[in-house]
């Protein structure tokens, strides 16, 4: 019994150890953790310090470059001090800058696509150290900040770039877009060339296999023949069911340029067809069942599916009437034309920038994005022509030529024809 006693004891004292170790753990990783926290606060009461404050505050502003390069392409619509206004600087500024582009004579006119690019001083707010203007693809004009404040140097630069006249034609087999991007056409060409005959073709219904087209454009290549931009379309030819549609680029007054067929009337229409690029017909105008609703209903517009996001233009210029929810036709913008003509566009994902009521646009200006909102099964725009009130077929709309070049300018553009005529046999041979 004594010695059974005896084991129950040492036993104890096992246990009595165990945990003594145990606590002195506990109690070592404690004080361990509390001097961790203490470390951080420490830290974190550096990091508080004012005065570090200001030296990381430097560091990084250090650290960011003294000089920002702002880069803008202008578009219709802008002028001078709309693209200046864009920038951060101040008012006095702005007047410099504007007083100075208007004192070059080669900067007159201010044109669309012409590339500007201003470069910041970032200690000395708001100034301008120097800018560039491109007057055309090949030249630019370079302002420096002279010592004399508030006067800019001016230098005029020719670009190494060589401008090359292309030629290219081909038989359409899949789409129009497959086909030139299977020639090298580059994108920006191809959506030129669908806005241009947006007009007057229905790029769904209109091209059928094996009709054809044929396109003179402008192309810039570098030292290396490298091609580094692409300029304007001179010529066009889309040949459908053996009819040709021809446009000829024609500056019909000074700095004024358009594109014309073969009898000089100008393949500006006062709507276009299609409001849209690289979209199917997914729906015309007429009687159908509707897909939502079910029964047969008269369908007043045409739909285009289009992937949710592709830009939707404003067919004419005119005046928004509507921007905002439509109900069933969701986002919608509405725009007057003149006293004739109305257009409808709806199942907006979105409006486009400053498209609000009230605001003037441009015939091509993006007025918003393909979406599906409303009643809609997928996403398309549903476009509509209002004609003296009344809803009408926008497909089978024929619409007055613009302009039709007469006595002096017809002249002058018999001449330019004759010359593009030559130029296209000569690339033609080579
Ligand atoms: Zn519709």
């Amino acid at each position: 019994m004594k010695f059974f006693k005896l084991i129950i004891l040492k036993e104890y004292s096992i246990l009595f150890w165990l945990t003594i170790v145990t606590i002195i753990i506990i109690i070592s990783l404690n004080i361990y953790n509390t001097n961790k926290i203490n470390q951080v606060a420490q830290i974190q009461s550096s990091i508080d310090n004012i005065y570090l404050k200001k030296t990381i505050k430097e560091i990084t502003s250090n650290l960011k470059p003294r000089y920002d390069s702002l880069h803008y392409i202008s578009k219709s619509g802008d002028t001078y001090q709309s693209i200046i206004n864009r920038l951060e600087i101040n008012k006095t500024e702005k007047k410099i800058l504007l007083k100075t582009i208007l004192n070059e004579k080669s900067l007159k006119i201010l044109k669309i696509n012409q590339k500007f690019s201003f470069k910041l001083d970032n200690l000395n707010k708001g100034n301008i150290i120097n800018f560039k203007i491109e007057t055309d693809k090949k030249n630019e004009i370079q302002f420096t900040r002279s010592n004399v404040e508030n006067i800019f140097k001016t230098k005029k630069i020719k670009k190494n770039f060589t401008k090359n006249l292309v030629y290219k034609e081909t038989v359409i087999l899949g789409s129009l877009y497959n086909s030139a991007i299977n020639l090298g056409i580059k994108p920006n060409i191809i959506l030129e060339f669908a806005r241009l005959y947006g007009f007057q073709i229905d790029f769904q219904r209109d091209i059928w296999k094996n009709d054809s087209f044929q396109i003179i454009y402008e192309e810039f290549t570098n030292e290396d023949n490298v091609v580094v931009d692409t300029g304007e379309i001179i010529f066009a030819n889309l040949n459908l069911q053996d009819i040709d549609y021809q446009l000829y680029k024609f500056e019909y007054e000074e700095n004024k340029i358009d594109y014309f067929d073969e009898n000089g009337k100008s393949i500006r229409k006062t709507l276009m067809k299609t409001p849209i690029n690289g979209a199917r017909l997914s729906s015309s105008y007429g009687k159908r069942k509707h897909p939502i609703l079910g029964y047969t209903k008269m369908h007043t517009g045409t739909d285009f599916a289009a992937p949710k996001g592709t830009p939707i233009m404003a067919s004419g210029d005119g005046k928004i009437i509507k921007a905002g929810w439509c109900g069933g036709g969701g986002n919608c913008v509405k725009i007057k034309h003149n006293s004739t003509y109305q257009t409808v566009y709806a199942h907006m994902y979105k409006f486009g920038r400053g498209i609000k009521k009230g605001v003037r646009v441009k015939q091509g200006q993006v007025i918003g994005y393909v979406g599906s909102t409303g009643m809609s099964t997928g996403p398309h725009l549903h476009y509509e022509v209002i004609e003296n009130g009344k809803k009408i077929n926008s497909q089978k709309l024929k619409l007055p030529s613009g302009k039709i070049l007469k006595g002096g300018s017809r002249k002058n553009f018999e001449v330019a024809k004759i010359k593009i005529d030559v130029l296209k046999s000569n690339l033609l041979a080579k």
